[in-house]
């Protein structure tokens, strides 16, 4: 039998992982090893991947996957065994009652024994790496650290930058937030970012962060930073939920067994983090290391991989030092087979064949082949930590209500049409209630401030073309661009709290087999309703995915997804035009960016990117209420950027604009800007955009301007059209130049950061294909529209 064939809501064990390399690994690292207990959830609404639960917490796997998982039936016997491993632990954990929650700083800020005391000059500045699995809340506790404001999110994999900070109210500290690991195996490259980090940088210390409701499987990334050598703390972070729920943990039982000082802390409640902060400046002050680096147990099933591990760092030791890699970390490396370590510890012929040699002992004696024994021996050590220091709560709330939104929220019949729903909302919400009436406060604002401005420089005698600078120029530009800043983050917040609440990793979930039609997984769901948002930070998530396929395929298309910075040429042009048909409009060309979006992916499906989608297996969190106080930081950034962006980027274009239109190549004010230098150098370009209706010099100039940041266009319409434009143009150029406006290059900052990730040639072909598809669909348009 394997997991594809079991029926939902039933449980079974499995017997074998098959596959092969890193996706294994994968597979392995997220605690689908051979011996554990697997439960079926259910299927996605449209019949794949399935869900199942795993260690206590949910994953996501297609079925083609799920067939490689072979599974045995659970017997009478193991399951009373295990029931009895269950009584035995409340019974152990009862008596352990009395324990003072956690010893503090107990030992007077000392934590380990130390033989002699070598701290750090007292001016180092000390380094810290944030690591932990997705979801753990590491920027939440980033944001508490240094009080700074970071994107947090409950979508596996949010963080994809490194930031840095420095800890509040210590000078000479350093924090650095990291993408969210399962492992150090390196499996999508952002994960390979954290790894590299780590070992390469040679933090003074880890602040290792753990989610004290999913022990099991956080830890399995804790054993194998502990083996690194470096000053290691453990923040047990989610306390307020696992005590909330009745459960507790043994936190000085755990440091003894663990040998790192463990700190129970609340991030999203600041609860705990100041000790943290002076455990974490202790460690790395006196460097004291982690105590225990072996876990690997003598007696433990036979003891093959405990033999085998201490094989290995006896055989790479001198390799290991040269290279500068930890030998507890390179030796269970490359017991897995990781040959990036491999490489960097350029072990000779003879000791290669050795390795292999132990290695093949291991799979024999342990009857599991390599990666699998060495994931098994974490695991076990796991349980015993757990079964010795964690009482679980028998039912956690936030679980149960997780359950119960799921049955509606990924439910058979209910999931799409509830995303369709929730999203239209959003929208609705957006752009007709909260976005439409901020807007409308300050419209008015701005258009009062404007006639004041005007009527005190006409009355105080300003000279005209100073005038003119002020309130055609400035005023008009960069004033009707402002106006859109509360829908701009309006819509963002939005986003973000689906984000937050952990929704789109559902929607990922549910929308795979959608999005492998097209050839992608569903992990890119996430990048591509950033997008809509904005393509900066959309494309800059797009390093979650795991295959550098299905990333660029990804980079390229979030593009299509209109971001929210061409709403103003939408509004605009909609409100002088089209003003009974408004929002169908608007919704139509959202619709029609994502129609192209999927046209053209199927174009690229069949020739730049040939070959398969990588496999799905993501984490389902629990849904969590959104931290208010992230939510506003989220916002307050956005907003800030929006604002830098009218007061520097569009400010200088309006101004540019306005003093090319206003003056002809001899510097002299013209009478009619058609006559300006700005006339002659768009006349240049015109024919191009002539056959589509957009000849007009005027036009052209906006769209130029356009590339530097959408809401330029605007801008640079209301300086050219001073006489209004729905007396200038006709209805069939204004469908036209939407068009155009949804699909032609992106601004210059998503350009940019297309050019980071993938280089300047795929940067530059993205700008000329866009503008090919564009003018073809506005060609289409201008040809319907004159029929
Ligand atoms: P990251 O992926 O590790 O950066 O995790 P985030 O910081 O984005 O947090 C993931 C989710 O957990 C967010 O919805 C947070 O609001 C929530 N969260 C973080 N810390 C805590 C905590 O201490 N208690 C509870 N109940 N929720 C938390
Ligand atoms: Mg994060």
């Amino acid at each position: 039998m394997n997991l594809q064939d079991l029926e939902s809501g039933d449980k079974a064990r499995i017997i074998k992982v098959g596959g092969r390399g890193e996706l294994r690994q994968h597979f392995l690292d997220m605690g689908v090893i051979p011996g554990v207990v697997v439960t079926k959830i259910k299927l996605a609404p449209m019949g794949d991947p399935m869900e199942i639960e795993i260690h206590g917490y949910e994953l996501t796997l297609r079925l083609e996957d799920a067939a490689k998982i072979e599974l045995e039936p659970i017997s009478e016997e193991t399951n009373s065994e295990s029931r009895m491993n269950e009584n035995q632990h409340t019974a152990h954990n009862s008596e352990k009652k009395n324990h003072p929650l956690h010893p503090g700083l107990g030992e007077e800020g000392k934590f380990h024994e130390k033989k002699s005391e070598t701290p750090l000059p007292d001016d180092t500045i000390l380094k810290f790496a944030l690591v932990g699995n997705q979801n753990s809340g590491k920027t939440t506790l980033f944001n508490q650290l240094t009080g700074s404001n970071q994107h947090v999110g409950n979508f596996p994999g949010v963080t994809v930058d490194q930031k840095s900070g420095k800890i509040r109210e210590n000078k000479n500290t350093l924090v650095t937030d990291l993408p969210g690991i399962y492992s150090m195996s390196p499996y999508s490259s952002e994960e390979l970012i954290s790894r590299d980090f780590v070992l390469n940088e040679k933090p003074h210390g880890i602040i290792n962060i753990v989610d004290a409701t999913n022990i099991e499987r956080n830890l399995y990334l804790t054993m194998q930073l502990l083996e690194l050598d470096i000053p290691l703390v453990i923040a047990l972070n989610m306390m307020d939920e696992v005590i909330g729920n009745g459960g507790s943990v043994d936190v000085n039982k755990m440091e003894h067994i663990l040998g790192v000082p463990v700190i129970p802390i609340s991030a999203s409640k600041n609860q705990g983090v100041d000790e943290l902060v002076k455990h974490a400046l202790h460690v790395a002050h006196y460097q004291e290391k982690p105590l225990r680096q072996d876990f690997c147990d003598k007696n433990e099933k036979g003891g093959a991989v405990h033999r085998a591990l201490h094989a290995v760092i006896h055989l790479i030791q001198d390799h290991a030092d040269r290279s500068n890699i930890p030998v507890r970390f390179a030796a269970s490396k490359l017991l897995e087979d990781d040959k990036r370590i491999m490489h960097k510890l350029d072990l000779d012929t003879n000791e290669k064949e050795t390795l292999e040699h132990i290695a093949l002992q291991m799979e024999k004696e342990r009857k599991l082949d390599r990666s699998a024994a060495i994931a098994d021996m974490r695991f076990s050590f796991i349980q015993k930590v757990r079964s010795s220091c964690v009482k679980k709560p028998l039912v956690s709330k936030e679980r149960l209500r997780s359950q119960k939104l799921d049955r509606i929220l990924t439910g058979k019949f209910t999931a799409l049409p509830v995303f369709a729903a929730v999203m239209a909302l959003v929208f609705f919400l957006t752009f007709n209630v909260i976005g439409a009436f901020l807007q409308q406060l300050l419209e008015t604002g701005i258009t009062k401030l404007t006639s004041a401005v005007d009527f005190w420089l006409t009355s105080a005698g300003t000279n005209e073309v100073l005038h003119g600078l002020i309130v055609n120029g400035i005023f008009s530009g960069v004033g009707s661009v402002l106006s859109f800043l509360p829908v701009i983050v309006t819509l963002f917040f939005f986003l973000s709290i689906l984000e937050d609440s952990g929704y789109i990793a559902r929607v990922a979930f549910f929308m795979d087999t959608l999005l492998r039609k097209i050839g992608l997984s569903g992990r890119s769901i996430v990048p591509l309703l950033i997008g809509f948002g904005c393509t900066v930070p959309a494309i800059m998530s797009t390093r979650i995915l795991p295959s550098e396929r299905d990333r660029k395929m990804t980079i390229l298309l979030t593009p299509f997804m209109s971001c929210t910075a061409k709403l103003p040429i939408y509004a605009f042009f909609v409100n002088a035009f089209f003003p009974r048909n408004g929002a169908l409009i608007m919704t139509g060309l959202y619709f029609l960016g994502i129609a192209t979006g999927i046209l053209v992916a199927l174009l690229y499906r069949k020739t730049l990117f040939k070959g398969e989608p990588v496999p799905f297996v993501m984490e389902l969190p629990n849904y969590r209420l959104p931290c208010a106080r992230n939510v506003a930081q989220l916002l307050w950034e956005k907003a800030k950027d929006f604002l830098e962006r009218a007061f520097t980027v569009i400010f200088m274009a309006t101004i540019v604009i306005w003093f090319l239109q206003s003056f002809d190549l001899r510097l002299n004010l013209v009478e009619d800007s058609s006559m300006s230098i700005l006339a002659k150098i768009a006349g240049l370009i015109a024919p191009i955009f002539r056959p589509i209706g957009l000849g007009d010099w005027r036009i052209c100039t906006s769209l130029i301007s356009g590339v530097m940041a959408k809401e330029s266009v605007v801008s640079t319409f209301g300086i050219l059209f001073s006489e209004g434009i729905s007396l200038a143009l006709s209805k069939a150029t204004a469908a036209s130049l939407l068009v155009f406006s949804l699909l032609y290059t992106p601004c210059i900052a998503s350009i940019a950061s297309v050019k980071r990730e993938l280089g300047l040639k795929w940067a530059a072909g993205l700008v000329i294909w866009q503008c090919a598809v564009a003018w073809i669909f506005s060609f289409a348009v201008w040809l319907l529209g004159n029929l």
